[in-house]
């Protein structure tokens, strides 16, 4: 169900210092996300979201935005595609991310998106001129097999629109790379899976990616994808039970032989393991 709120702040600012991206600040236009991928960890009940399938938009999001950008101080970088995909489908009628990004690059700050939709490309535009600035565009890929993406992140793009939207991306001079997170225990974590993404993402212009063969499950996220699970994966519920019981941090099995396997692709594909980030007082990149 779509439902339409209003909000009196957007731009969160990021208490520590965020060691992946480099992030300053957070925004959220809308709440849930139609993208449904099972392993979502936003059902967490931390979150406190009621019902994560209905979307929540922030009609007034855009004047809210454009009254804060000219007040804050510091301009680093905004990030975009924390809780929910600022790329979902509701975003080709709604237009948020679109003008939020024109209001951002009116007030120059940088800009870092994640996403898993090839709809980004629409604002290659606006994105090029913020690239003055930083711009850096993160693709989530955990597998590079459609069928595979169509069960885990149902209402998402699969992997191969994903690596085309890249290649356009980078066609265009925006910096771009891959999060290949969450791996999921005993369904992606393989060599022939890991090979995939490195090689596509190397045919598509990615310069990083950002590994971990794992991921992260709560309470609340937990019942649903272990539900999902028994609906798609028969008898992979139980392997999670007995290998991870209700630990938090779930890396896969084989966790060493993979990163060293992806190491291994990366040196030969010329793919860094690192995001270069901006640098707020130099104003200028710098690699963490
Ligand atoms: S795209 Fe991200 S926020 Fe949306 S459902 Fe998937 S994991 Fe969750």
């Amino acid at each position: 169900m779509i439902k339409e709120i209003t909000t009196k702040t957007l731009l969160n600012h990021v208490k520590q210092p965020d060691t992946w991206f480099g992030l300053r600040y957070n925004l959220n236009l809308y709440r849930g996300c139609q993208h449904q991928c099972i392993y979502c960890d936003s059902r967490s009940d931390c979150y406190r979201i009621e019902n994560f399938a209905d979307i929540l938009v922030k009609t007034n999001a855009i004047e809210v935005l454009q009254d804060e950008l000219p007040r804050k101080r510091n301009k680093g970088t905004i990030g975009f595609g924390s809780m929910n995909d600022p790329y979902m489908p509701i975003e080709k009628e709604r237009e948020l991310t679109k003008k939020a990004l024109e209001a951002i690059q009116k007030n120059r700050f940088p800009v870092h998106i994640l996403t898993k939709s090839a709809l980004v490309t629409r604002d290659i535009d606006v994105l090029k001129k913020i690239a003055e600035q930083y711009a850096a565009v993160s693709f989530t890929v955990t597998t590079a097999d459609d069928d595979l993406c169509k069960k885990l992140e149902p209402g998402a793009p699969v992997a191969s629109e994903r690596f085309a939207a890249m290649k356009e991306l980078h066609k265009n001079g925006i910096y771009t790379g891959i999060l290949l997170m969450p791996v999921l225990p005993f369904i992606e974590d393989t060599r022939d899976n890991v090979k995939a993404i490195v090689e596509a993402a190397a045919e598509s212009g990615a310069s990083y990616i950002l590994p971990w063969f794992g991921m992260s499950i709560r309470s609340g996220q937990r019942e649903y994808f272990y539900a999902k699970l028994d609906e798609l994966f028969p008898g992979i519920r139980e392997k999670y039970e007995l290998r991870f019981g209700e630990q938090y941090q779930c890396d896969v099995p084989n966790a060493k032989e993979l990163y060293q396997y992806f190491d291994e692709l990366c040196k030969k594909c010329g793919i860094t393991k690192k995001i270069e980030v901006y640098e707020e007082k130099s104003e200028q990149r710098k690699l963490f």
